[in-house]
């Protein structure tokens, strides 16, 4: 029996029987295998996810070899893929046929069918998150039906196959909308927490895609103001030796390494956490403009292991939650830096994504795990740090830990009730639902 990790490794499950099929017909006898002995399954991408969503101690299906791009429409601007095609291989060819993916997350080593399935997003108050892209879904049923589902065959279908969580089949392709290629135009300059709470509405709406780290237990910020250009030739001249070492120097010696052995450090000595993040307040909190493809700067290192948390706040709400949040951190001493705070707008295609019908800021914390340390010293502020989102009616990121249940979302989502009565018409025996998802779906 093997064992599989999320990316972070800190969920793991050890699955009866692992599957990493290559074809329709043996999706097809596994799903039969699947009914006759009543087993529990899940459907997985990168199995990346920063939760045990995508875990399964039953049967686990990889649909890794689903990795087709079977179509290009550089006129409409739409692309149909395997659910199983990463992020990183539709960076690397689309630009080809002079297109972009709209929006992406942090890092491009995920799944489009695992994308969509959580409604992951970027930042950016014009953009939805990748779900609302999303033109069309070919999905096996469980009992081996396929059948490609578009929005006017059955629009309250579709709002919920757009944001499924794996909870309604096997996605097998994914039609998507995309944009013409551009280019981003990167400004970023330090900009004190104040500052951006009291200018937050000019910094969101002043650039197409802004985002804001903070560094908590200090009033230090980099603001990133992230401005859609034409496709150009790019001036960055080729680098020196000297300053390829100096780069090497800040962002993988001091930026990766040094940190990681700090962080070790504050897990003896937590009140380092703050000079800690003091101190990197001053040496990232760099002014920079650069331009470059639009993948190369939305994506970024996420460093290493972490544990994490993300909700997704009404931006009208999102001064208060912050400021209570400030608040409240002054109790712990151990807050890791950035706190990530992004944007993106209303959207109504998909009733689960977190930004279903408002407007959205997305705050997102991180606890990491030096050199792959296990350790709980996060949990009183995440505790906090959930219970103050909630407050202010977050919606958790579907991808990543939360404490809510069942009555909780049926608070904050509006169609909470006829997505469990679509996702029941589907899987009736609730083969799809882990013990994840049991806490959402059932209890
Ligand atoms: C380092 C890191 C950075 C991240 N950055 C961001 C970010 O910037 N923004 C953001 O919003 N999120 C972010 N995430 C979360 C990430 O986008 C999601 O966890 C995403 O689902 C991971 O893709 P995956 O292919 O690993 O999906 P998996 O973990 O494999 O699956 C996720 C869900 O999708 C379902 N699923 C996957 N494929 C299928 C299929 N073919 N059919 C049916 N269901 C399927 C699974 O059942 C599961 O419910 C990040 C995660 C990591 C690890």
């Amino acid at each position: 029996m093997s064992v599989h990790w999320n990316w972070a490794r800190t969920f793991y499950c050890r699955p009866r029987l692992y599957v990493e099929p290559k074809s329709i017909d043996s999706l097809r006898t596994l799903l039969n295998e699947i009914n006759e002995t009543k087993s529990k399954v899940r459907v997985i991408g990168c199995g990346h996810s920063p939760s045990s969503l995508s875990m399964s101690n039953e049967v686990l299906i990889s649909m890794k070899y689903f990795n087709k791009i079977l179509e290009i429409d550089e006129i409409n601007h739409e692309i149909h893929c395997e659910s199983g095609v990463l992020i990183r291989a539709l960076n690397d060819i689309l630009p080809q046929h002079n297109l972009s993916l709209t929006v992406q997350g942090s890092v491009n080593e995920l799944t489009i069918g695992g994308v969509i399935s959580t409604a992951t997003h970027g930042s950016g108050i014009k953009y939805g998150s990748i779900s609302s892209y999303v033109r069309a879904i070919t999905l096996m049923k469980l009992n081996g039906d396929i059948k490609e589902y578009y929005l006017d065959d059955d629009e309250d279908l579709f709002r919920c196959l757009t944001c499924s969580l794996g909870t309604f089949g096997i996605i097998i392709s994914v039609r998507l909308q995309v944009s013409p290629l551009f280019y981003l135009e990167l400004n970023q300059k330090p900009l004190e927490f104040h500052t951006f709470l009291n200018t937050l509405s000019i910094h969101y709406s002043s650039s197409d895609h802004f985002r804001y780290m903070w560094y908590p237990h200090t009033n230090s910020g980099i603001a990133y103001h992230l401005n859609r250009v034409n496709p150009r030739l790019i001036n960055n001249k080729k680098k020196s030796i000297f300053s390829r070492i100096i780069s090497w120097f800040s962002n993988s010696l001091i930026g990766h390494h040094l940190l990681e052995l700090l962080f070790y450090f504050s897990l003896y000595f937590p009140s380092l956490v703050r000079r800690i993040n003091r101190m990197y307040a001053k040496l990232e909190g760099k002014t920079l403009h650069k331009i470059d493809r639009c993948d190369k700067l939305f994506n970024f290192d996420c460093l290493f292991r972490q544990y994490a948390s993300e909700w997704a706040i009404p931006l009208d709400q999102a001064v208060s939650c912050l400021t209570e949040l400030e608040q409240s951190m002054e109790q712990y001493k151990n807050v890791h830096f950035p706190i990530e705070i992004r944007f993106s707008k209303d959207e109504d295609l998909s009733y689960l994504s977190p930004a279903y019908g408002r407007k959205t800021c997305w705050i997102n914390t991180v606890a990491y795990r030096p050199y792959g340390k296990i350790h709980y010293q996060h949990r009183p502020f995440f505790q906090a740090f959930e219970h103050i989102c909630h407050k202010y009616n977050g919606r958790p990121h579907w991808a990543k830990e939360h404490p809510l249940k069942n009555e909780d979302f049926a608070q904050l989502y509006p169609k909470w009730n006829l997505f469990k009565e679509k996702r029941e018409e589907f899987d009736p025996n609730n083969f799809l639902i882990n013990d994840c998802l049991k806490n959402v779906f059932l209890n």
